[in-house]
Formats: structure tokens, C-alpha cells, sequence
């Protein structure tokens, strides 16, 4: 895989990451919607040391999620791109949002989760593994 760089939409915040995600998922619920500002969002999750923030520093925002964790939103101060999230649940993971990814060509969703709460316009691919809402496991 080519190495992964990224950023937000003023250039502000940049950032590099070594190697590939563990998973990524595509989330349709109603604070990734609310928090990206799009149907869904496509989360990439990685260990807290593969990313390496080369300037700025993100604003963070803590809400409440229906599971009663606290999860958390690093973006731009300035533009207002999201770059990051993380969960007070999972201590040393993060997700990049895919839309801050330079080329993304390279992500592939393994799952989608909430798809309870998908919009109608949205594609749910059946081939991949799909959960109403958050999966038995987690
Ligand atoms: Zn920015
Ligand atoms: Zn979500």
C-alpha cells in the first residue's frame, strides 16, 4: 500500500500513517451524520502510533454516544474538516475520516453498522458483513 497522508480541507492539520488499518467501517448513525455532515461516515481505524501529526493541532469535541461512551471528535479549529475520532472505550485507537485521506482510492468498507439508520439514497453493499446497529460483539 502507498503510504497514507492526509489533512483538512485549509491544510492546517496533516498527518501521516504507517501501515494499513485493522477495519473500517462505514457508520450510518445519526451523530456520524450530524458530526460529518454527510449521509454517513467511513471510518479507518488504527492504532494510536501508526498516526503522526506533521503540523496543527486539532480542536477536540466529547459527547455521549447511545452506548454511554464517551467518543470524541478532533477537527480543524480553523476550516472545520473532521480528521479523528476515538472512543474513551478503546484506549490507543483511532479513526481517520475518510475524507480527509489525500487519495483514498485504496480504502475498502468491511462492514456497515447502523444500517438501521441509513438514509435511502445511501448503498448498502450486501456482499460485506452489515449490523442494524452496533455488532453482538462490541
Ligand atoms: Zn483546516
Ligand atoms: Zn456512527
Amino acid at each position: 500500500m502507498t503510504k497514507i497522508t492526509g489533512g483538512c480541507l485549509c491544510g492546517a492539520i496533516r498527518y501521516k500513517i504507517d501501515g494499513e488499518p485493522f477495519r473500517t467501517a462505514n457508520c450510518h448513525c445519526d451523530d456520524c451524520r450530524k458530526a460529518t455532515g454527510s449521509a454517513y461516515a467511513t471510518n479507518l481505524f488504527f492504532k494510536e502510533e501508526q498516526i503522526k501529526i506533521l503540523q496543527g493541532t486539532p480542536k477536540k469535541f466529547e459527547h455521549l454516544a447511545d452506548s454511554h461512551n464517551t467518543m470524541i471528535k478532533e477537527f480543524c479549529s480553523d476550516c472545520g474538516s473532521q480528521v479523528f475520532g476515538s472512543g474513551a472505550n478503546r484506549p490507543g485507537v483511532k479513526n481517520i475520516k475518510v475524507g480527509s485521506i489525500d487519495d483514498a482510492r485504496f480504502v475498502k468498507p468491511q462492514v456497515n453498522l447502523y444500517t438501521a439508520h441509513a438514509l435511502s439514497c445511501s448503498y448498502i453493499d450486501d456482499k460485506i458483513d452489515n449490523f442494524q446497529g452496533m455488532p453482538p460483539s462490541t
